[in-house]
Order: structure tokens, then sequence, then C-alpha cells
């Protein structure tokens, strides 16, 4: 299935021509005849789209599009609405109710179905950001939104020079955020991380194939890892459903098709920029949201959740390809006692430096994490025993050799760590009855903390010794 579509028209013979057209391009269609059965079609069903007449009996378009966004589940359902109107101010009040397009009848096939397509395709995209962005906040793992700062930046890009310069002149003024022009070409350039524009207005020229032309455009963008999700904007200087349908299948966000209108374009820069900074504070958080999940707030290591599953995977390399890897664990020595005599925050500041150390002390492909409150894990892939004894040896003394500057004393404070360590892999020092999993031989390493410890501490135990 394509998408489902829910069509609301009072006439039946419109409901069914509609949904010829819409069914032959495999879209699932629901019916409803008026604004209160479109409400409560909508709420049982979730439409991915609605095709809506501009007048109901009981309301139209515009008044359906503000009753659908009170309720958080059917508030992001995109709508368009299909009239007869001809005046000005009822086409922009209806779009500034939160209506995507406004088609006129008769109805253009082509460009009906290609705003349909990105329609769906963005719906789908905003709706799976959103169930991402919601595991994350049931894991607990998200942070609070944050209100948007209302600041944009537009471009209006276009070859003719001297037609953006008065579309400009007329756009200022009514659209009110950072507005820039731009030739086709110098755009690409401009795109670098500090100066991303929101919005892309991408002027087509009259003439056919200079239009197609630019619309290449479009694919450059999204096809640039910086500009990918920038909003682009279409607009058509001549009528042309066919080429404004291809521009929305390469990736346009909305398409004006019937020429330049300041009041009407400004609506939809700001209607792609709302949607453009919705979608960016989706990934955010999504984004934010992952990284808590694997790393440790504290120190910035790896945490155990992280941690353990790439011990297994790394187990199972070494397995697999016969090389030797080094599994570390780490516990500070009496760090209790930084805790009770120069406070808290003396010990996070000792653990935090403790991490800045053990990344040092580690080469890239090595990994480092916080497992518990004073533990750590170091992970060492291609590395045998002689080479994982050293760099154990160093973790020690780096740790050991100069103190630790702590915000509860005024000279610095001596720490200390001991060290377990086992060799999995080819040349493996777990014992025989051992299974080889990265549990096993962490076990392993544990056992031989515990014995370095008991040692005296601020030393390195292997778990058996080497065969
Ligand atoms: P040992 O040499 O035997 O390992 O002794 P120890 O004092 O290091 O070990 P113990 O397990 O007795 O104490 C660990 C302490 O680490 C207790 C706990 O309050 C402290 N701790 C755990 N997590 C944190 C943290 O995030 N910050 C701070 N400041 N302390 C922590
Ligand atoms: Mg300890
Ligand atoms: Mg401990």
């Amino acid at each position: 299935m394509q998408g489902k579509i829910l069509i609301v028209d009072p006439i039946a013979t419109n409901r069914i021509v509609l949904k010829v057209k819409l069914k032959k391009a495999f879209y699932d269609v629901e019916y409803a005849a008026d604004m209160q059965g479109a409400i409560t079609a909508a709420r049982a069903d979730l439409p991915d789209l609605v095709i809506c007449a501009l007048a109901l009996p009981d309301g139209g378009a515009a008044d359906l599009c503000r009753h659908l966004a009170q309720n958080p589940l059917t508030a992001h359902i995109p709508i368009i609405a299909i009239g007869c109107q001809t005046n000005a101010d009822a086409r922009l009040a209806t779009l500034e109710a939160g209506v995507h397009e406004v088609l006129r009848q008769p109805v253009n096939e082509t460009l009906l179905l290609g705003r349909v397509r990105s329609l769906i395709r963005a719906h789908n995209a905003a709706a799976e950001w959103q169930m991402r962005e919601d595991t994350c906040r049931a894991m607990g793992l998200a942070e609070p939104e944050t209100a948007f700062d209302g600041q944009g930046h537009c471009v209006l890009v276009s070859p003719d020079r001297s037609l953006i310069q008065k579309y400009a002149a007329q756009l200022r003024p009514v659209l009110r955020t950072k507005l820039t022009q731009s030739s086709g070409a110098a755009v690409m350039e401009q795109m670098t991380v500090d100066a991303m524009p929101d919005v892309v207005v991408v002027i087509l020229p009259e003439d056919s194939s200079a239009a197609l032309d630019e619309l290449r455009l479009i694919s450059a963008l999204r096809a640039n890892a910086q500009a990918r999700h920038t909003g682009i904007i279409v607009l058509q200087t001549k009528h042309d459903p066919a080429l404004g349908a291809n521009a929305l299948d390469l990736g346009a966000d909305d398409l004006m098709t019937h020429g330049f209108d300041p009041a009407e374009l400004a609506l939809r820069v700001r209607a792609v920029m709302r949607r453009k900074q919705m979608g960016e504070q989706l990934r955010a958080t999504v984004r934010t949201g992952l990284q808590a999940a694997v790393f440790d707030p504290l120190t910035g290591l790896y945490n155990r959740r992280y941690a353990m599953p790439h011990l297994e995977r790394i187990a199972e390399h070494a397995c697999a390809t016969g090389r030797s890897f080094a599994v570390m664990a780490a516990d500070l020595d009496h760090f209790k006692q930084i805790n009770d005599i120069y406070g808290h925050a003396s010990g996070d500041a000792v653990l935090t430096e403790v991490a800045r150390r053990l990344r040092r002390a580690v080469r890239n492909t090595d990994m480092v994490a916080r497992t518990g409150g004073e533990e750590f894990m170091i992970i060492m892939p291609g590395t045998a025993l002689p080479e994982a004894q050293r760099a154990a040896l160093r973790i020690c003394s780096d740790i050991s050799a100069s103190p630790f500057n702590v915000p509860g004393s005024r000279t610095p404070v001596n720490v200390t760590i001991s060290i377990g360590m086992a060799i999995g892999g080819a040349a493996s020092t777990a014992p025989e009855e051992s299974d080889g999993s990265g549990r096993a031989l962490l076990d392993e390493a544990d056992r031989a903390l515990y014995t370095a410890k008991g040692r005296g501490r601020n030393q390195v135990k292997l778990g058996r010794p080497a065969a």
C-alpha cells in the first residue's frame, strides 16, 4: 500500500472520480461527506493525507485543518484542499490555517499525484522520527524540548538577477526573516555548516528546458550531506503541471504553480521553515538520546550498556581471525576515601581526569568504558600479552605519577589504580573450560583485579599465567 488517503467531499461524484484516480496509483481510500465525519474518520483511521473540498456543509477545509490540529494524533496529517475558489484572500486564509495546498478545479491529475506523493513521503519521514523520539523519551533519554528561536534564513535562487531583486524587494516586507539572493551555482558553494539557509526558493525560468536545468539544483541539495534537510520551495513562473510534479518527486518540499505572489510565498516559506525546524529538533533529540544511551555523561566514556556487546563482538572477531585481544578491568584504589575527605565533587573531578588519562594512554582502536562508579573496562583488539602488559603498566603509572587537582583540596591528591587483565583469542589466558566469550574473559580479568587489590593495589595482575 502506498498510503491511506481520506477524501472529504459532500458531492458523491467528486468522491468517486478522485477515488478512481487514487486507486489507480495504489492508494487506500476512505470517505467522509462532511467535517464531523472527517474528524471521526481521521481519528479512527489516521490517514497519511486528507484531500478535502474547500467548502463543506458544516465548515471548510481550513476549519477541518484547525480541528485536526487540536489532537496530537491527527495534528500532523497533511491536507490538500480542492475547490473552485478564485478569491486570493480566501486562498491565503486557507493556507494560513495550515492546509498544504489549494488546488483549483478541474484538478490536473499529474500535479495532484505529484503533490500526494511528496506530502505522504514527508509525513512518513516525520512520523518515523517522531516514533524514534518517543522511544528515546520512553527510555528516559530525551532532553526537554527547547523553543524555536524564530530566526530563519531564506535564499532566493535564480539565474536572472534583476528578477530576484524585484521579487526580494516585494517579499522582504512580508517575510520578516533574513533574505538573501543567489544564482544556482553559487548556492551550492554557500552551503557550509555555519551558513546553511533554512529554505531555498528555486525560481524556475519560463523556458522549459532552462527550467528543467534549474531542477538539477534540487537533486544536488538533497545529495549534499549538509544541505539535505534544507527546505526547498520551487516557484514556477509558467504553469507546467508535469514539471511541477517532477520538482516534487525530486524532493522539493513545496511548489507554487501560478507564479510569484509575495504574501503566498511568505506563508509557504514560513510553513516550510517551521516544519524544517521541527524535524531538526526531533533529529537532535534522537541524536542526544542515542548518545545518552551509550555514553557516560560524567566522563564521556562509553558506558556498560555499550561496552558489553562490544566486548562480545571483539571476542567473536578474534575467534574468527585468530588474533588476540586484551581485556582489562580497572578500579580506583580507596576511592571512597577521596569522596569522604575532599567531597563528592572532588571524587567526580578525579573520575573525569582518570578518564582523560585512560583515553590518552590507549590507541584509537582501543575502547575505554566506565562500567561502574570507579570501575573501568579497556578492550584492546589485535593485542598480544607483552604489548597488553606494557600498556597496563603504563596506565598504572600514568595515574599514579602525577597527583590530581581537585576542588576540595589545595594540594593535589594522589590517586592509584589496580588492573586485572585477561587475554582472549589465539593466545588466550582463559581456562580450558572457558567458553571463549567476552563475558567469561571479563570475569577472569575481574578475578585478577581482586588479586591485585589483595596484593596491595596500584598494580597489574594477569588472569592466568600465559601458556
Ligand atoms: P578499593 O580500593 O577496594 O576499590 O576501595 P574503594 O574505596 O575504591 O571502593 P568502594 O567500592 O568501597 O567505594 C567506591 C566508591 O565510589 C563508593 C562510591 O560512593 C563512589 N562512587 C561511585 N560512583 C561515584 C561517582 O559517580 N562520583 C563520585 N564522586 N563517587 C562515586
Ligand atoms: Mg575502588
Ligand atoms: Mg569498585
